[in-house]
């Protein structure tokens, strides 16, 4: 429990929210609810930072069924906003991000907050990113006692920590989870005296300079040297309605959202290691898991395939792209398929689907500062250094042939050293 929330229930919501002084926060959120659980630790971070000014409240939904229904809160999580005993602004549901509720407070009770006094903090290297590359550049810059400060835009983990089982990552088990791999690593850095700062937004960055700078919405930081491990996002889905339905019926993770799908039928798309892992990992729930890929040839191993065709919850839909989604509330009717030989539309009866295409390098902050190639990576050879002096570029943001956890982990290593080489040569 946050002490900066206040859990509270229909007996005392018109005392604490509708008398109270100060501008009010509500969500109504329930158990099993994937999009509640992404917004919890938002909503504490963003208490932590307002809740002098602004009353952050939780109200549990399944508790006070008749108090969200009088309110006419029908779905998890709902957020709204009340200011002297009245609701205003807009009110926000399903998958919120924290630039969208940061946004959302500051546009809603602009004038009640106060203007943020940004901490100025030194550092020798400043890591943006906390997935396996960032957090393995962590451990190595720490323990080489750099003073070292990791900044992640949500939770350590990047796409690693939404791999449920992670079979190939030497010295493990074989058994092991994404997440598990990446929480011992946010561990073992932090044990090394590395600072993880987490639900970091960058507003502004300026890397040309001897002394690297960003700012963030509470903080500058100063850094002798830079190490960008911002990884890659999930390639989004690019067919009418996809957009709107995403977190209701398209879905970018299945270990976060697959349970959701229990005895239901959900289309995966995409033909790559991932799409082929998930499908396996979705049959867990789902009677049946269609997977949709443009072509007839995969870039998952053959051995990947061969255990996708032999499990008979899955079947194939192969040379078709998704056309348009259609929705409603917070699932699927169906995916319009085009077929690409021959133009022919056609109608997969879905419950969810799943996109896994592929990704895109989170490069658009360093656009004019580094020299990214065609298709927007940081150009760096093996020892990460990219463009400007003292920036090193590690992991799936790094131009490489290879991405994978342990190639990512490797780039850590080799930035955090090249790091401190950098430093004590300017000593
Ligand atoms: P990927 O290998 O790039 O595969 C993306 C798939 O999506 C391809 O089949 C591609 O089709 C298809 N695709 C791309 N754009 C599309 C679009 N606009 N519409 C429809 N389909 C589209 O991506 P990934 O599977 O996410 O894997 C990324 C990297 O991670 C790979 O190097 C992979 O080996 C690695 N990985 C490793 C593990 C593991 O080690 N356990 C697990 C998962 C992934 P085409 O083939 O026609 O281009």
């Amino acid at each position: 429990m946050n002490e900066y929330i206040n859990y509270i229930n229909k007996d005392n919501f018109e005392q604490e929210v509708l008398k109270s002084d100060k501008p009010v926060i509500v969500d109504f959120y329930s158990d099993e609810c994937p999009p509640c659980e992404v917004l919890a630790p938002i909503f504490e971070n963003l208490a932590d930072t307002y809740s002098d000014h602004v009353k952050f409240v939780k109200i549990y939904r399944q508790e006070n069924r008749e108090l969200a229904v009088s309110l006419d809160v029908t779905s998890s999580p709902t957020i709204l906003f009340f200011k002297h005993g009245a609701e205003i602004g807009t009110r926000m549901n399903g998958y919120i991000n924290k630039p969208q509720m940061r946004k959302a407070i500051e546009e809603t009770f602009g004038e009640a907050l106060p203007k943020l006094e940004r901490k100025k903090i030194e550092c020798d290297t400043l890591i943006l990113g906390g997935g396996p590359a960032g957090l393995s550049a962590a451990i190595y810059a720490a323990r080489a006692r750099l003073d070292t400060v990791l900044l992640e835009e949500g939770v350590c983990g990047g796409q690693a920590a939404t791999t449920y089982h992670v079979a190939n990552y030497p010295g493990t088990d074989g058994v092991v989870s994404g997440r598990d791999i990446t929480d011992n690593m946010r561990g073992q850095a932090i044990s090394f005296g590395a600072k993880i700062c987490e639900f970091k937004e960058i507003f502004d960055i300026d890397l040309a300079k001897d002394i690297k700078y960003i700012k963030t919405e509470d903080a500058e930081y100063f850094a002798r040297s830079a190490i960008i491990a911002s990884g890659a996002s999930p390639r989004l889905l690019d067919a009418k309605g996809a957009y709107e339905a995403k977190g209701k019926g398209i879905h970018y993770c299945a270990t976060c959202d697959g349970a959701m799908y229990q005895d239901r039928h959900v289309a995966v798309i995409g033909g790559g290691s991932s799409a082929i892992e998930e499908a396996m990992f979705l049959t867990r729930f789902a009677t049946k898991v269609t997977i949709v890929h443009r072509r007839d040839g995969f870039r998952a191993a053959a051995s990947e395939i061969e255990a996708a065709r032999k499990n008979p919850k899955i079947d194939f839909v192969l040379n078709k792209v998704i056309r348009e989604v259609n929705a409603e509330a917070y699932s699927l009717k169906s995916l319009l398929l085009e077929d690409v030989n021959n133009g022919e539309l056609s109608e997969l009866p879905v419950d969810g689907a799943f996109v896994y295409i592929g990704y895109d390098p989170a490069s658009a902050l360093f656009k004019g500062q580094l020299e990214l190639d065609d298709a927007g990576y940081i150009v760096a050879s093996e020892d990460t250094k990219a463009s400007v002096d003292g920036v090193f570029a590690a992991g799936d943001i790094r131009t490489k042939q290879i991405r994978q956890i342990v190639t990512a982990a490797a780039d850590g290593a080799v930035a955090g050293i090249m790091a401190e080489k950098y430093i004590a040569s300017l000593e």
